[in-house]
């Protein structure tokens, strides 16, 4: 019996070596990866690029420790302010630090201004933060509450969507919206921009803040560079994970300088957050994102993929009832159970991921060419013809 916690069901796959888009498993199968381990290989497996520079740095320097000026953590977080709305980061080693980053710094910019009862965070059903005790209650979701004792206290939750309900939820208390532009975990729900707009008019009026956590559809999944560019605002606070260190565990928490500029010596740390190993494979991954036309073959190979998903679509309608996508953020709800379908598609040497809704994501590396999504949906085909019967 494997000797590590049950706490995921396990495929009997393994798989020794990638290369871009493709997996080999150890029995010496091909498979095509479309999770992306839960969209966190923007660049694919083994790039070139970012594989260079994790050796080149294993060989110098791997951890000193945050007391020391770390000069790869300092590249990394000017270039993601250069490119972002934000002036200060501060790194973690996951989503779900990330987001307790902001939730801290959200409650202590409030502290700070003398107002330290307003400390309520506003979240959406269907929202996924991570899996701390923090960040359990702010997704609110009871199946992962469920047995860890009292829930934290200071976050209360609305309807997705809904701009009536978010008003009526705001009181003394509210600090803030922390919400994803697009919903992973919940199934791909891609928020109305004119919704996300109103959120932000509305956290304006209310002097509350607006903390995105674009853990997973930031970092150029949907073909921008984060997603709150295609509502045309900004956030105050914003969480990253996953895409930022292309499969080495890194995050960061984004915010304004007014903002960031709480969190003084003593508030808050992390052993690892940044360190020289981790902020060189930030900076190589970042590298690859930043290049030319890095971007655009995300909007152009994700609309490539929205029309192949519509033609499986037809093909198959007693199976997929409905697209949901952004760039290459991308899923079919369907109708047997999405755990059937994520297997059968594997058979059929494709890897997917299911979410929340009955929907079976498709997050590949941002750097997918069009002949590979066509490949990937040869095999995809094939997949749903077995449910077919
Ligand atoms: C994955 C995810 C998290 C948590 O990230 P971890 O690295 O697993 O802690 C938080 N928010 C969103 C939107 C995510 O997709």
């Amino acid at each position: 019996m494997s000797a590590l916690y049950q706490n995921v069901v396990r495929s009997e796959i393994a798989f020794e070596r990638g290369e871009g888009v493709r997996l080999f498993s150890t029995d010496g199968d091909e498979y095509f990866d479309f999770a992306g381990g839960i969209a966190v290989n923007v660049v694919g497996h083994a790039d070139p690029h970012v594989v260079a520079k994790i050796k080149e740095q294993a060989e110098k320097l791997w951890h000193v420790g945050a007391i020391f000026t770390i000069p790869e953590a300092e590249t990394l977080a000017q270039r993601l302010v250069d490119v972002s709305f934000a002036d200060m980061v501060f790194f973690t080693n996951s989503g779900a630090e990330a987001l307790e980053a902001a939730i801290k710094t959200t409650r202590r910019f409030f502290y700070d201004k003398g107002e330290p009862d307003r400390y309520e965070i506003i979240t959406l059903e269907g929202a996924f933060h991570g899996r701390t005790l923090g960040t359990i209650a702010a997704g609110g979701n009871p199946s992962y509450l469920e047995g860890f004792g009292p829930k934290a206290e200071g976050f209360v939750q609305v309807e997705r969507g809904n701009i009536e309900a978010l008003k009526a939820a705001i009181n003394p208390k509210s600090a803030a919206v922390l919400l994803e532009p697009i919903q992973g975990e919940s199934g791909i729900n891609v928020l109305d921009l004119e919704y996300l707009r109103q959120v932000r008019a509305l956290c304006d009026e209310h002097g509350m803040l607006l903390v995105l956590d674009e853990v997973q559809c930031g970092y150029g999944r949907t073909g921008k560079m984060f997603a709150y560019e295609w509502a045309g605002i900004v956030p105050d606070v914003m969480a990253l994970a996953k895409g930022i260190g292309g499969g080495f565990p890194l995050g960061a928490c984004l915010a304004t300088k007014e903002i960031g500029s709480v969190m003084v010596p003593g508030t808050h740390g992390s052993t690892y957050g940044g360190n020289p190993l981790a902020c060189t494979v930030g900076n190589a991954v970042l590298d690859r994102v930043l290049e030319d036309g890095f971007l655009e073959n995300v909007t152009e190979v994700g609309n490539h993929l929205t029309w192949q998903m519509q033609q499986l679509a037809q093909k198959y309608p007693d199976l997929i009832v409905e697209i949901r996508s952004k760039g290459l953020m991308a899923g079919f709800r369907v109708t047997p159970p999405a755990g059937e379908v994520v297997a059968a598609l594997r058979d059929a040497k494709i890897i997917t991921i299911g979410a929340g809704d009955n929907v079976v994501r498709l997050l590949p590396p941002l750097n997918v060419t069009k002949d590979e999504i066509d490949e990937a949906v040869r095999r995809m085909d094939a997949g749903f013809k077995s449910l077919a019967g």
